[in-house]
């Protein structure tokens, strides 16, 4: 019953794909080979080290699980990596997989009858045989801490409020935390750091991470199994407990009656409850007034869009996590290109990397522009004013900060009238806003300006070269 590397791997594949999306799919795991299967370990074949790098960092789970699921408990997996730049050189090496991923963070045993859902990945079965006893695993992503969470002012009210829980949970009058705020702008993040916190400063504490949806499914089951009590039980003797997407929990009523029955003797017990939405408390459409007015018991703290600072300090704490080196001048173009959220951010990131590593491109702005172009979708396009007066700005080299002052001194009035002009050109802003943000100029002063850079064009022939080199870097073109 002899198989083969191919065969197995190909089932690898089948179930590691329906585990992701199919973009990451696409670019992680199509390119990977399979060489060779010995007894129970599988070596691959993969096509850089940054790709091996970005799968342990990743994907380890994922790939343990479907391995396992093929070879067993024992399986092995070996990555070979075609080195780069090695010249004349191409005999690929080898590494063994490290087990580079912090244990997953655990629970103090505690005493449950019944099994409460499955848990995902595959480290712990949830029943310890014989002593039936339950090990509950907070389901914290240990990636997803404070340290990693960048402050900004879109989310200092939430980040700090999270911080103080984790500090005293069940201790202060944020109880619950709600914290809301649109798709993709770290509600996730924050509520695991809470999470990670505690169980870092608590270790006795018993934390729990469930998304609503998935407490939704868990009791559907239980009321299937004849297991309601067990299932109340278990939930109420959770220290922390922390329910991601509360609004999923709209319009379904037994859901909010089970949950209210736990969160209410969560609270009289002192235990902390957080939660997230992604909209505010009074746009909850669907959910009982009991149990609205009791989110508002505690402290509801909204997550904002970051601003400029906060995506490029996010995007160089992702770079710094990953231990790779990028070039400020694509950092910067990413983070002025996309403004639409974080997750959408990293997105462009990962692809960015990914185009990088796999067609052994140098990463640049022009790289960044071309793949922003191509993959990401739904992000505003237009280039933004703030990426036109920054990019004028660094041609000239002087601060931004000269376009907006009051300075009638000829190079700034030069590098406004350009901005203002480039502004017209490759934005719909209107006259008015651009001169707004270009130094509070009116609309007629832009008018003037996009005047003045086409005359000039056509009589300075210095003039011409800055216009032209410009809009090369503004449109690459
Ligand atoms: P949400 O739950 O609001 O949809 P997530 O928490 O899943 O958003 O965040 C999306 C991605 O953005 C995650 O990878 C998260 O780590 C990252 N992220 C969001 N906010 C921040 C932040 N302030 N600092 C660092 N990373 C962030
Ligand atoms: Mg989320």
């Amino acid at each position: 019953m002899e198989r083969s590397a191919e065969a197995v791997w190909k089932n690898c594949l089948s179930f590691i794909e329906d585990n992701i999306t199919p973009q990451a799919f696409t670019t992680w795991f199509l390119p990977i080979k399979a060489l060779k299967l010995q007894g129970k370990a599988i070596t691959v074949q993969v096509p850089s080290k940054f790709t091996y790098e970005w799968l342990e960092a990743h994907y380890i789970k994922l790939l343990k699980s479907a391995i396992t699921k093929e070879l067993g408990e024992d399986a092995k997996l070996v990555y070979s990596i075609v080195m780069e730049n090695t010249y004349g050189n191409t005999e690929p090496q080898t590494l063994k997989i490290p087990s580079t991923n912090r244990a997953p963070i655990q629970n103090p045993y505690v005493s449950m009858p019944v099994e409460i859902g499955g848990v995902e990945g595959i480290r712990n079965p949830f029943v310890i045989p014989g002593l039936k006893k339950v090990h509950v695993e907070s389901q914290l992503n240990p990636n997803y801490t404070f340290d990693n969470y960048i402050e900004g002012d879109c989310n200092r009210l939430a980040r700090s409020a999270g911080y103080a829980v984790a500090n005293k949970p069940g201790g202060t009058s944020f109880n619950p935390l709600l914290i809301y705020g649109g798709v993709g702008l770290g509600k996730t993040h924050l509520a695991h750091s809470i999470g990670i916190e505690i169980k870092d400063r608590y270790p006795e504490k018993t934390v729990l991470y469930v998304s609503a949806e998935r407490f939704t499914q868990q009791f559907i089951d239980s009321i299937r199994n004849n297991t309601k009590n067990d299932f109340v039980h278990f939930y109420q003797m959770i220290d922390v407990l922390i329910m991601d997407d509360v609004q999923s929990f709209s319009g379904k009523e037994k859901t909010q009656d089970v949950f209210f029955e736990i969160f209410n003797h969560l609270h009289q017990s002192g235990k902390q409850v957080v939660l997230t939405s992604d909209r505010a408390p009074v746009d909850l459409q669907g959910m009982e007034q009991r149990l609205l007015s009791r989110f508002k018991w505690g402290l509801s703290a909204d997550l904002q869009k970051p601003d400029l600072e906060t995506r490029i300090a996010i995007l160089r704490k992702k770079l710094y996590i990953d231990g790779i080196e990028m070039p400020e001048d694509v950092v910067e173009y990413l983070a002025y290109s996309i403004h639409s959220s974080v997750r959408e951010l990293e997105g462009a990131l990962i692809s960015l990397l990914a185009q990088s590593s796999l067609n052994k491109k140098k990463i640049t702005v022009e790289l960044a522009k071309q793949m922003i172009d191509k993959f990401v979708k739904n992000t505003s396009r237009e280039i933004s004013i703030d990426y036109i007066q920054k990019v004028v700005c660094d041609y000239f080299d002087m601060p931004t900060e000269l376009l907006k002052s009051k300075t009638r001194k000829r190079e700034i009035v030069q590098a406004r009238q350009l901005t203002m002009f480039f502004a017209k050109q490759l934005t719909k802003s209107s006259l008015a806003t651009i001169g707004a943000q270009c130094g509070n100029k009116d609309h007629a002063t832009v008018l003037h300006a996009c005047r003045t850079v086409n005359n000039l064009s056509e009589t300075d022939k210095r003039f011409r070269t800055y216009v032209d080199e410009l809009r090369k870097k503004l449109t690459l073109a």
